[in-house]
């Protein structure tokens, strides 16, 4: 996105499956070349989640940089303390844990990012953090350009069934189905990431016994269920299973139970 929008930038990447780690960041941050990072939270081609508080913490070490992040496949089904974790942006979007149609990106914005932003000349004209900003400062309810209200009422309307369900009564559904679909993983084909990276919002499983996930889906789709091949370079190497939004665990046991039979496990 940076490079499609000339920005110099440097990629820094670690192998599929593996996490960003805290000393990774630090490593970079300390050559002093930069005034901006973003590190993506969860990881929905490989399954991983990075430990994000922890990265948290390295980049609070320099404070003149200004510390984004990914959060679109974990906002609204794992906490993300924005403040005390010191990110400046954190950016989500309706699709993922949040349970909405696509077309919403929903972001937190520090004072440190604003002023950054400021600095920066050309911020382009519908994505300018700063105007929209300054609009809603104003508090007369106006914004720059016509946002989607479709989006906004249906935020509003899962916001207050989220409340109803209660932050961390969510979180905790999550994280239950997350370690059931791991273990189920584990007793019959491999985690892809490493154990304590993995996500929970999404799960990610080694095709260790050569199914043909294609085939599995389709058969899936026959009785209403879907599942992901894996991504880019791991289709058919690896399948996903999501376990976010308002996904509960007697669902995801119904879908195990399909596979377990369609597979004949
Ligand atoms: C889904 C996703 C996005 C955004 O996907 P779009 O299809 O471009 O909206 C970005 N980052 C992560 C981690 C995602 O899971």
């Amino acid at each position: 996105m940076a490079v499609a929008n000339n920005v110099p930038v440097d990629l820094y990447e670690v192998n599929w499956g593996e996490a960003t780690i805290p000393e990774q960041v630090d490593e970079v941050l300390s050559t002093g070349k930069y005034d901006l990072i973003t590190v993506t939270h969860n990881e929905t081609s490989t399954g991983v989640m990075n430990p994000i508080s922890e990265i948290g913490k390295v980049v609070k070490r320099y404070p003149e940089v200004v510390f984004c992040v990914d959060a679109v496949s974990s906002a609204a089904g794992v906490k993300i303390e924005v403040d005390d974790w010191g990110i400046d942006i954190c950016i989500t979007s309706t699709q993922k844990a949040l349970a909405l149609p696509p077309g919403l990106a929903i972001c937190t914005f520090s004072q440190k990012a604003y002023e950054a932003a400021r600095e920066v000349k050309y911020r382009g004209f519908y994505l300018d953090l700063v105007r929209l900003y300054e609009y809603i400062q104003k508090k007369d309810y106006q914004y720059p350009s016509t946002p989607s209200l479709s989006h906004m009422f249906a935020l509003n309307y899962q916001l207050d069934k989220i409340f109803e369900e209660g932050l961390e009564n969510r979180f905790a559904r999550h994280e239950e189905m997350a370690k059931y679909v791991r273990a189920w993983a584990k007793k019959y084909f491999e985690l892809f990431p490493k154990e304590e990276y993995a996500s929970n919002t999404l799960t990610n499983i080694k095709n260790t016994t050569g199914i043909s996930v294609a085939d599995l889906n389709k058969r899936l789709a026959m009785r209403g269920y879907m599942i992901s091949n894996g991504y880019g370079k791991l289709k058919e190497q690896a399948f996903r299973i999501a376990h976010m939004g308002e996904m509960t665990l007697p669902q995801i046991k119904e879908l195990l139970v399909n596979i377990e039979d369609i597979l004949g496990l």
